[in-house]
């Protein structure tokens, strides 16, 4: 189960939170680091004392350019936000979320991306539109902000505490797959819907993306509620398409 939880980290600035961040996933039997655009030399004296010995996880990351490309194949992601936004999407604690893992990694093919900001701003609302839900660590509210690798620990934490307490191995319903054995859309899959649909209502004279008024965000927060299933996804997918061909021949006419 630990093997398939993925730790994502956009933008970093300081070596030392990558250094702190490996050490906090080692501690934890985490393993899988992605960086999105570090802002920093990622591999420096500090990442490597800050790893204090769990500098092999730096040296195995993945550096990649977006948070699309990190998060592709996941069936889940989770957004780390030590703010609310301003338009609300799924929150769960810490502790649910630990909760929840043991059922989402119940098969094979399932992966689990926890997401996290900027030292400086956070994550970005595009990114935070890009997950299924937010988990914010509670905090004093006057003081609310984690140091990045203090954040990265305590959902480490969480993740090893629901390990430990895992069900015996049958017993987890796998919730990358429905009643029927149907596999969940991935990340990837549901980003090309989003792009499909975007255009489609462009197309159709619906969406006007120089007044956008949240629709494509509603829209996100509405498809990722419902988890939707792999060929779910592809039956909307063939509706789109032949919304377009109508609409197309719409034009002509
Ligand atoms: N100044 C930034 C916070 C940056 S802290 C802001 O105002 O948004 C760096 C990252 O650590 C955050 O993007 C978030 O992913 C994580 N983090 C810090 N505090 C957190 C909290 N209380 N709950 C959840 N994640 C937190």
């Amino acid at each position: 189960m630990l093997n398939r939880i993925r730790i994502v980290l956009i933008g970093t600035s300081h070596p030392g939170n990558i250094g702190g961040t490996a050490r906090a996933m080692h501690n934890m039997g985490l393993a899988d680091l992605v960086l999105v655009a570090p802002r920093c030399e990622p591999l420096t004296a500090d990442t490597v004392s800050r790893a204090s010995g769990a500098d092999a996880l730096v040296h195995r990351a993945r550096t990649v350019a977006t948070l699309e490309e990190a998060v592709a194949d996941c069936t889940l992601v989770v957004g780390a936000s030590a703010r609310s936004r301003t338009l609300p999407w799924p929150m769960i604690t810490p502790r649910a979320l630990g909760e929840r893992l043991p059922d989402e990694l119940a098969a094979p093919a399932s992966r689990v991306a926890l997401v996290f900001g900027r030292e400086d701003s956070g994550l970005t609302n595009a990114e935070l539109q890009r997950c299924h839900a937010h988990v914010h660590i509670p905090t004093n509210p006057e003081f609310s902000s984690l140091n990045l690798a203090a954040a990265v620990q305590v959902l480490a934490y969480e993740c090893r505490l629901a390990w430990l307490a895992r069900p015996a191995s049958g017993e987890a319903t796998a919730a990358d797959e429905d009643e029927d054995g149907q596999p969940l859309a991935s990340h990837e899959e549901l980003e090309h819907y989003f792009a499909h649909l975007e255009r489609t209502l462009v197309a159709i004279g619906f969406h006007d993306p120089a007044t956008p008024r949240q629709l494509m965000a509603r829209l996100r927060r509405f498809t990722l509620r419902a988890r939707p299933e792999r060929m779910e996804l592809n039956i909307l997918r063939g509706i789109l398409s032949a919304t377009e061909r109508q609409a197309e021949r719409g034009d002509d006419g």
